[in-house]
């Protein structure tokens, strides 16, 4: 190669000179170019136009003057539980709604998604053995991409939907219109939640004692709800020997109260950028709006905005991996992200469809291994799978959900890669948006609760059901 000569001379001129001047280069080209605006000298795509510049400037005025949702030593506790994951030492459960929206805030409904998650935490541990890092795709989970920028209904056609926190999902001119003002309202409702998880995570509805009580009355019917009040038995019993021993909730906290870490796509990067902080332990810069942030499949481009600011927060981060991701892309795109290799840091969310996963993941997962990239793999068995009904409701069928995970998990035991997660829509409430399920959902019966402002989620009987199968594939 040309450059052979060159890499001997400054060999010959000392190894601490060829090292200072490649940590010279590397510093220019990257970090001393990353400020929390960085990247609006990027391509950035798949967010509004606000009509009114100088109300946006102030909107983002005032969350930049707001505190923290997060602190930067939570994210570092979410990056260290996230390199036991990517070691096979824990497992990662990441779930909630597509969207968020201000009609459905309730205490009930953020009570009934985190119960659900907590159910399907309780099986996957039982029958495992490893801990489950939670992580709410809550708090925070507003803004959209959207596969086209316009959408027609009749003859009339408006700007689409890009979430509660940039427009309203009305059909209307005046609704449609980007607000900044929604920012605000979508940063008040995500600490109103935030403090409610915190709340039961801490505060005692999250007690191992209560197993019991997370079931939720309407899964009745459920046989899965059989299978998991078994499950609560044998735990039960389990506490009072142990409680016997001397070891009980009141005595050991972890029994007591769990770790709960919210999540959301990093989309709305004014939004995000407003809530970045200096963390003043260390210098590092941290998106404080959330705990963990992902890149979606639609902006993990080369060149995108999106990238540029992800790269620069000292958070945990996440990317979708679709599959017209490759290998090369993707090796460029961990060395962007995670230059320095600390595991923990980056989740690769594969979301290929139940009929692409095995055909497709496995020259992902050889690249990285053959890289030495420390990773979290996680499986997205939801963003693949969706079809529309007959009668035009969007849906996923949950076998082919099941079957995206089935895969998922054969490639990487095939590869010698580890199944670390999974990443799920879905809802504690009884909602009829996937097809399928022990308790079926027919496409005659989607219409019945049909509540999603975007994509369909499962509802909490099957969430339970895929906890269970998971399980049965950790045990393997
Ligand atoms: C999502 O997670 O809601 C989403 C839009 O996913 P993806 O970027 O994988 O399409
Ligand atoms: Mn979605």
């Amino acid at each position: 190669r040309a450059s052979g000569p060159v890499v001997n001379q400054i060999a010959a001129n000392g190894i601490a000179r060829h090292a200072d001047w490649y940590i010279q280069i590397r510093t220019e080209n990257d970090m001393t170019a990353w400020t929390p605006d960085s990247w609006t000298r990027a391509d950035a795509r798949q967010m509004p136009s606000y009509p009114d510049a100088a109300a946006l400037d102030a909107a983002t005025d005032t969350l930049a003057s707001f505190p923290p949702l997060v602190f930067a030593g939570e994210a570092r506790n979410l990056t260290a539980d996230l390199a036991r994951v990517a070691e096979g030492k824990a497992f990662l459960l990441q779930g909630g709604d597509c969207a968020e929206s201000f009609a459905e805030h309730s205490a009930n409904n953020i009570r009934d998604t985190f119960r659900v998650i907590l159910q399907m935490a309780v099986v996957l541990t039982y029958a495992s053995k490893l801990p489950t890092v939670k992580l709410g795709r809550m708090a925070g989970q507003f803004a959209k991409p959207r596969s086209a920028d316009t959408e027609t209904q009749g003859d009339i056609t408006l700007p689409a939907y890009r979430g509660d926190i940039v427009n309203d999902i009305d059909f209307t001119l005046e609704g449609r219109r980007p607000d900044p003002q929604r920012m605000i309202r979508a940063y008040s409702q995500s600490a109103a939640t935030l403090n409610l998880l915190r709340a039961f995570a801490g505060g005692g509805y999250a007690n191992l004692a209560q197993v019991h009580r997370w079931t939720h009355d309407y899964m009745g019917r459920s046989p899965w709800a059989k299978k998991y009040a078994e499950t609560a038995d044998r735990i039960g019993e389990a506490l009072e020997f142990m409680a016997a021993c001397g070891i009980s909730p009141e005595t050991v906290p972890q029994l007591a109260q769990t770790q709960f870490y919210t999540s959301h796509e990093a989309l709305l990067l004014r939004y995000e950028q407003a809530l970045t902080r200096q963390d003043s332990l260390t210098g590092d810069w941290y998106d404080t709006s959330a705990h963990f942030l992902w890149i979606g499949d639609r902006t993990r481009f080369e060149g995108s905005a999106h990238v540029e600011y992800l790269r620069g927060i000292g958070n945990p981060i996440g990317v979708k991996c679709g599959p017209s991701l490759e290998p090369d892309a993707l090796l460029r795109l961990l060395d962007t992200l995670n230059p320095n290799r600390t595991p923990g840091r980056m989740t690769l969310i594969t979301r290929y469809g139940h009929d692409k996963i095995e055909a497709g993941l496995p020259k992902l997962v050889r690249a990285v291994l053959r890289e030495g990239h420390p990773v979290v793999w996680s499986c997205d068995p939801m963003h693949g799978n969706v079809i529309k009904a007959a009668n035009g409701y969007k849906t996923r069928p949950f076998d082919r959900i099941l079957a995206e995970v089935r895969g998922f998990f054969a490639v990487h035991r095939a590869e010698g890669s580890i199944a670390g997660g999974i990443h799920a829509e879905m809802t504690g409430q009884n909602v009829t948006e996937c097809t399928g399920g022990a308790v079926d959902v027919t496409e005659q019966s989607l219409a019945d609760r049909y509540h999603t402002h975007c994509d369909p989620r499962l509802n909490a009987g099957q969430s339970l059901e895929l906890a269970f199968l998971l399980a049965e594939m950790l045990n393997v």
